[in-house]
């Protein structure tokens, strides 16, 4: 059994709210909403932090990110983007991912 919960939800052996997918990438509703629009980019390659990836990669995904944040209309509001990195970064699943969060005001300094 492949032990990253990512790879399980690009493989489809574990379930998630697809909204996006190609043969590189995938988005997905994050399970634990922090905004009314949340959701997660993802490469299907397993990468685990941002400092394993390419800048291909990163454009792509951000690319991603930026034109689904635009289907979802919260781009004329605003949005935040979060790539949690490592320890300190706050980084739960050590699968690249990208957060997209909108519909709702977000503060600076983060906590
Ligand atoms: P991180 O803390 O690593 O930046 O973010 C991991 C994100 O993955 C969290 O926002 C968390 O809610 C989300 N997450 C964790 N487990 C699952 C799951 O099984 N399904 C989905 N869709 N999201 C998950
Ligand atoms: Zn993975």
């Amino acid at each position: 059994m492949n032990p990253c919960l990512f790879c399980e939800i690009v493989s489809k052996n574990a379930k998630s709210e697809i909204i996006y997918e190609d043969d590189h990438f995938l988005a997905f509703e994050d399970i634990h909403s922090q905004a009314p629009i949340h959701f997660l980019v993802i490469p299907k390659k397993h990468i685990e932090t941002i400092l394993d990836a390419d800048a291909d990669i990163l454009g792509k995904m951000l690319a991603i990110a930026t034109d689904l944040a635009k289907k979802k209309d919260i781009a004329a509001n605003g949005f935040r983007l979060v790539i949690n990195c490592n320890r300190h970064g706050g980084q739960s699943v050590y699968h690249l991912h990208v957060h997209v969060m909108g519909g709702r005001w977000f503060t600076w300094p983060p906590g």
